[in-house]
């Protein structure tokens, strides 16, 4: 299982006090942007993902990612595919599912992921290593665990190996349910209780 530390909206230097600095190897940044502003103000022997959406017209900023996240469109693979025929690079990335179906998310409805993926069969240079999903807020993190099922049953489904769910306020039951990335900020950066 591996932990993709959060870093959106921390400093370069709260990020290198709290995580790099305390053997934290592979962070996530979840806005581009952000994330080019950053890096360069963090060690080089960083591993980072892309947890959050990617806008088609950014993907040549990407070829630093070890692994996307957030492949939620057909056009997206075929924009990154372009771009990795350009470079000679293959993107590793994760098929983003809306799980519960929110309105409010991104991700493809699990009924389309198998023809994402058989799409991307096409493509030398998209690489699907997985799934990934969000599972709607509730206080109560058990509320989560049918969507976390649901989307370990896709996975196993689709024959792919990685499964990355689960956020501060649910990795626990994300770990129970099968994750084998898990995407957590703010229990990293923000005090607990005690
Ligand atoms: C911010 C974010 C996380 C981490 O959320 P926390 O609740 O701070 O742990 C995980 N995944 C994605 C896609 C995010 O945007």
């Amino acid at each position: 299982m591996t932990l993709v530390a959060v870093t959106k909206g921390r400093e370069p230097e709260t990020v290198r006090r709290v995580l790099v600095d305390g053997g934290h190897k592979v962070l996530g940044e979840n806005r581009l942007q952000e994330w080019r502003d950053k890096h360069e103000h963090l060690p080089s022997d960083v591993t980072w993902h892309l947890v959050g959406h990617l806008q088609r017209n950014k993907v040549r900023y990407c070829r630093p990612f070890a692994l996307i996240h957030s492949l939620d469109s057909l056009r997206l693979a075929e924009a990154l595919e372009a771009e990795g025929a350009r470079h000679a690079h293959v993107f590793a990335v994760l098929i983003q599912v809306n799980v519960a179906r929110e309105a409010s998310k991104y991700g493809v409805a699990p009924a389309d992921a198998a023809d994402l993926l058989a799409a991307t069969g096409d493509m030398p240079h998209v690489r699907v290593d997985g799934v990934m999903t969000i599972a709607p807020y509730h206080d109560d993190p058990e509320e989560a665990r049918s969507v976390f099922r649901e989307a370990r049953r896709l996975r196993d489904r689709l024959g792919v190996p990685a499964l990355s769910m689960g956020m501060s306020g649910d990795l626990e039951v994300a770990v129970e349910e099968g994750a084998t990335l898990v995407r957590v900020g703010s229990a990293l950066f923000e005090p607990g209780p005690g």
